[in-house]
């Protein structure tokens, strides 16, 4: 078995990691971690540090660590077919159930599932349809996609444009050009502190209205938005925002895209986010908690009036000419019927909503009332600690997010994983859904 400073030699030779410090890893001035076995909440290192994964890796392993009714399923997918495509109509047992599984979990106006690997690429292939969309109707101008800032919907390149935080942006010539980006719902980072929050969703749709008309009504096709937003600080939306913003896009005839990535399958207390607030999105993207990431597969939920076009457009222009080679990978679509049917099973969306709430009250009764906390807030399983300078000012305690990041490597070392958020000092907290009272309250405790 190879030594522990064999493989951190290795790692740092020749393993490129994404959203990392390159020339500090590679000097050996960033931390590693090589992650070896994960339990229930909890993962563990090869020194034989054991962490409650308050985060759930990047808030997907929704089931936890170690379920064997999803390893057992990948593996007998595995020795029984391994790959087939799904092209020209071929399938596996796997993915047309995982297909009616989604389907049947999904709001009702939702018609078919479109299988692809990473949240990244169904937004990319989100974006493509609604282009497609607008073509086969014939409004070949209408393509502009608004996003919000601090929206993340994934790192490629549009992708990366649709994601509203500079990091994603610095140096990539990102945004390209037919992204727009409006307002994001923080209403307690609201400019004018007097408004209320009815008035500050007023404000927000009248502020997406704007940008609609400056931009041209007839040049935009749809908006992108995360029902709560996560990775841009983990900010649940003012009471009525979803209806007022659904209200200025039907008006224009605008697109609403859903991405559940984060809320799908019961991050929020309820199957999807889009049922929890009300919100009738056209497309739907779903991925980490579709498998609990056991295997790498996400999905785009299209609605009825979408894939009536898209049915109109093949029938015009013959096969549509999109597909990825590992689109509904059986191994995937085995894990995530195996996740579903878990889901189900253990009444996981249920504790995403119970605990959930018990986490947000513990974490506000133990230190909301601290001077230099300025907001704690979550919905279900999502909490975020937002630093301040004080309460009054409601200044970031380090604009660079810097002190979030070193109470992050301080509960470290309490045995806990939370998140500094990439922009502003936020600490963020996504568990997996099985988590428990008592395991909350070490979270807690930790922060
Ligand atoms: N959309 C949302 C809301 C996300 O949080 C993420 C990832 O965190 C993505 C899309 C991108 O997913 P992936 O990292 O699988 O490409």
């Amino acid at each position: 078995m190879l030594t522990n400073d064999q493989l951190g030699n290795w790692d740092r030779e020749n393993f490129f990691h994404p959203s990392t410090h390159l020339a500090q890893f590679a000097r050996g001035d960033a931390p590693q971690r090589i992650v070896s076995t994960g339990k229930g909440v909890f993962i563990e290192d090869r020194e034989g540090t054991k962490l409650l994964d308050a985060f759930a890796g990047l808030y997907c392993v929704n089931v936890g660590y170690g379920r064997p009714e999803i390893a057992d399923a990948i593996a007998e997918q595995a020795k029984e077919l391994a790959y087939y495509h799904a092209y020209a109509g071929h399938g596996t047992e796997a993915s047309i159930t995982l297909a009616k599984m989604v389907l049947d979990r999904a709001p009702d106006h939702m018609s078919k599932v479109y299988f692809g690997l990473s949240g990244s690429d169904a937004n990319e292939t989100n974006i493509k349809l609604v282009w497609y969309y607008n073509n086969i109707l014939g409004r070949p101008e209408k393509k502009k996609i608004i996003s919000r800032w601090r929206g993340y919907h994934g790192s490629g390149l549009m992708t990366g444009s649709l994601t509203g935080l500079e990091l994603f942006h610095k140096k990539f010539d990102l945004p390209l050009s037919q992204v727009i980006h409006t307002e994001a719902p923080y209403y307690y980072r609201r400019e004018d502190t007097a408004q209320s929050e009815a008035d500050f969703v007023a404000h927000c749709a009248a502020e997406l209205e704007a940008l609609i008309e400056r931009e041209g009504p007839d040049t935009i096709a749809a908006m992108i938005g995360e029902p709560v937003l996560g990775t841009g600080g983990i900010v649940p939306p003012p009471a009525g925002y979803w209806d007022a913003i659904q209200a200025v896009l039907n008006k224009y005839d605008i697109l609403l895209i859903a991405d559940e990535v984060v809320t799908g399958f019961g991050r929020l207390g309820s199957m999807f986010g889009s049922a929890h607030y009300g919100i009738k999105p056209d497309i739907i993207t779903i991925a980490k908690g579709l498998t609990s990431a056991y295997a790498p597969l996400s999905g785009s939920i299209i609605s009825d009036k979408v894939w009536k076009v898209l049915e109109k457009g093949t029938d015009e222009n013959g096969v549509i000419g999109h597909g990825w080679t590992y689109a509904a990978h059986p191994i995937g679509a085995a894990a995530g019927v195996a996740n579903l049917s878990l889901i189900d099973s253990l009444g996981l969306v249920e504790n995403a909503g119970k605990t959930g709430a018990y986490l947000n009250k513990a974490m506000t009764d133990a230190i909301g009332d601290h001077p230099n906390v300025g907001e704690v807030r979550g919905e279900g399983m999502l909490c975020a600690v937002e630093l301040v300078e004080n309460k009054g000012s409601r200044k970031f305690y380090d604009p660079a997010g810097q002190t979030g990041a070193k109470v992050v490597a301080a509960m470290l070392k309490r045995g806990v994983i939370a998140r500094a958020m990439p922009q502003g000092d936020i600490i963020g907290f996504a568990p997996p859904l099985c988590l428990s009272e008592a395991e909350a309250d070490q979270i807690v405790a930790a922060t």
